[in-house]
């Protein structure tokens, strides 16, 4: 394929697409994309997929990779005009805020690891849940969500859904009485999180896609704790995915992203939204989340192997009373784990003995992760819900919420098992030996 072509040629187009109202025409069959150049991934494998799809390699100098397209805008030929005109800009390079070729080659892998037909990257996690939420939804819209969402969504939910003429109510999302109860005739979308944070309770998603099937309400899942690898969102019928691509997707806390993933229809609904709320990713980070993205499947074998291992270890620690990660037997959703997630991730939550001092003593005796709110980073990186992400509630909300006193966050990277288990090890030794010498 030449490069004039694949930078917005219209020969691709036949007659008939031009002269039959191409934008107006909701029969026409839609293809993936839009897509860089015709290539599959040589290979289904999940790291043959995030090393191969969507990257593409510099068709005028062979350069290996995608080189960074750092240009605001493209210059137009009478392809672009036409598709402006009627209604195909997606698929033509006009200005970077509506695409951009390092938008597209990442895209198409993300895409393809989610086993979409399209996706759109954002300046943010939040960039894609706002935009996609309201695309979906009409003035007057009611939606179910999840009451343990991400608080940005629920402040999304809370603060700027009012604002705007429409409503959501919260539910537990193990009720599914409750959640068939909170459907009006007027609830147009159902809003879930994969996995809740900070318990890391598994949400069972093909239960809730049966229900949004049958009362005919789209479902969005946002599924940052559950990337492709260890959970392939789609497959379970959800209409579309989102992510904060600044977790696990990237992998390696150096960037902010985030991205929606779903069928070619629903992603061209959320486009128009991506231009006017104008959160576009730099071509720069969509450079990095690609490149972080060619070792995800190998990152997400990591954080499984070392959070397992120190999981086990927590779980057998006199002082640590509980522990929730959903590949131990003792998690209450294991066998919705072990029936929806390929492959455990790397959040473990923990409660232990002593409260929130006691863990406070914990974070600052650790010499491996880093206190930092955020996850799915190579490194490890721990937080405590008192004064983090739940730092606003009451102590009464945090234990209606299931936070007991003592309870940390943790995101274990993909360092070694040993080590980490040593940190804590000393760590655990330390905090309790001036309560409880040996000799006691
Ligand atoms: C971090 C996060 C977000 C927000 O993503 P940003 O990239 O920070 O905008 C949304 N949902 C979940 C579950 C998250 O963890």
């Amino acid at each position: 394929m030449s490069n004039t072509k694949i930078l917005g040629d219209t020969t691709s187009l036949s007659p008939r697409h031009t002269s039959e109202g191409w934008l107006n025409n909701l029969d026409r069959p839609r293809k993936a994309g839009p897509l860089l150049a015709d290539h599959a991934a040589p290979g289904t494998g999940m790291s043959t997929v995030s090393i191969h799809a969507g990257t593409h390699d510099d068709p005028r100098t062979g350069a290996v990779g995608t080189p960074i397209y750092q240009a605001s805008t493209f210059v137009l030929n009478e392809g672009q005009y036409q598709s402006v005109e009627e209604g195909f800009a997606r698929d033509r390079f006009i200005y970077s805020r509506y695409g951009n070729p390092s938008q597209w080659a990442v895209q198409e892998k993300l895409a393809a690891l989610e086993g979409a037909e399209s996706a759109i990257v954002f300046s943010s996690g939040m960039a894609a849940i706002t935009s996609t939420v309201l695309a979906l939804v009409d003035k007057g819209a009611h939606v179910v969500a999840s009451s343990d969402l991400y608080g940005g969504t629920y402040n999304l939910f809370n603060q700027e859904f009012p604002t705007m003429g429409m409503s959501c109510t919260m539910v537990d999302s193990y009720d599914f009485d409750a959640i068939e109860a909170a459907i009006r005739p007027n609830t147009q979308l159902m809003y879930f999180e994969a996995i809740t944070n900070p318990l890391l309770k598994v949400i069972d998603i093909p239960r809730l896609a049966e229900i949004a099937r049958r009362r005919n309400i789209r479902l969005v899942i946002d599924a940052t704790f559950a990337p492709p690898v260890a959970m392939r969102t789609l497959e379970h019928g959800v209409d579309v995915v989102v992510h904060s691509a600044s977790k696990y997707l990237n992998g390696h806390s150096d960037l902010i992203a985030g991205v929606a993933a779903g069928p070619r229809k629903l992603i061209d609904m959320i486009w128009p939204r991506l231009l006017n709320y104008g959160g576009s990713l730099d071509p720069h980070a969509c450079f990095l989340l690609e490149r972080g993205l060619k070792t995800l499947a190998v990152r997400m074998r990591a954080h499984e192997e070392s959070a397992m291992a120190l999981a086990k270890y927590l779980e057998a620690h006199p002082r640590v009373q509980k522990v929730f990660y959903p590949f131990l037997e003792s998690h209450p959703d294991y066998a919705t784990a072990r029936r929806l997630l390929k492959n455990g991730t790397g959040n473990i939550t923990f409660v232990i003995e002593g409260g929130d001092a006691a863990a406070l003593r914990l974070v600052n005796a650790l010499r491996i992760p880093k206190q930092a709110t955020s996850l799915g980073g190579v490194e490890s990186l721990i937080s405590l819900p008192f004064n983090t992400s739940q730092a606003t509630f009451t102590s009464r909300q945090r234990a209606d919420a299931g936070i007991d006193p003592g309870c940390v966050r943790l995101s274990v990277g993909i360092e070694d098992a040993a080590d980490l288990i040593a940190d804590f090890e000393q760590a655990l030794a330390a905090i309790y030996a001036k309560k409880e010498p040996a000799y006691a």
